[in-house]
């Protein structure tokens, strides 16, 4: 499969998941807490599932569309390994993690803080939608909706 064929299928199962949890989201209270804003796609495809729902997202630094930029008491800029920690406790509705870079040995960094990080934001059952595997015990790995094949993305709820 050539990249870009395995870059449409991510997004596609990226969007795919996301879609299927809106309505569960829509039902339980909390923030959104969105780790890598990136350009913003997704935040923005957020917004559009969850109008009116607080939703705070994490970047090194702010390089998203002006259109699909929060505002600045939602913008948390920094290395989320630091910043994410003061947000353990908040509550979170969803956590949505899409910060893995495609390389293995940057990955494996990432998840020695993520899984827990994750974990600790949300409310017992809220879920996780994440680039990452979160291998967790706090987190239920919930069954991918239908086309979506395992290990593309990763759909879980905090017990
Ligand atoms: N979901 C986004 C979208 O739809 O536009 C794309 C996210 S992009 C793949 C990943 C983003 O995560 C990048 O902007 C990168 O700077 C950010 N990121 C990755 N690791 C991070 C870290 N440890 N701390 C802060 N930001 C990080």
């Amino acid at each position: 499969m050539s990249r870009l064929d395995s870059f449409i299928r991510r997004l596609t199962a990226q969007r795919d998941i996301l879609n299927s949890i809106g309505a569960l989201v829509q039902d339980t209270d909390g923030p959104v807490l969105e780790f890598g804003l990136g350009n913003g796609r997704t935040y923005d495809h957020l917004r559009e599932l969850l109008p009116n729902r607080r939703i705070i997202a994490f970047d090194r630094e702010v390089h998203s569309y002006s259109a699909s930029t929060p505002p600045p008491e939602d913008m948390v800029t920094g290395d989320i390994r630091k910043s994410g920690p003061a947000f353990v406790g908040i509550g979170a509705a969803l956590a949505h993690a899409d910060i893995g870079t495609g390389h293995d040995e940057i990955d494996a960094v990432t998840l020695t803080w993520l899984p827990q990080l994750v974990a600790g934001v949300l409310k017992a059952g809220g879920i996780a939608v994440s680039g990452l595997p979160l291998d967790w015990p706090e987190l239920e790995p919930l069954p991918l909706p239908d086309g979506i094949k395992d290990g593309r993305y990763f759909l879980y709820r905090r017990k």
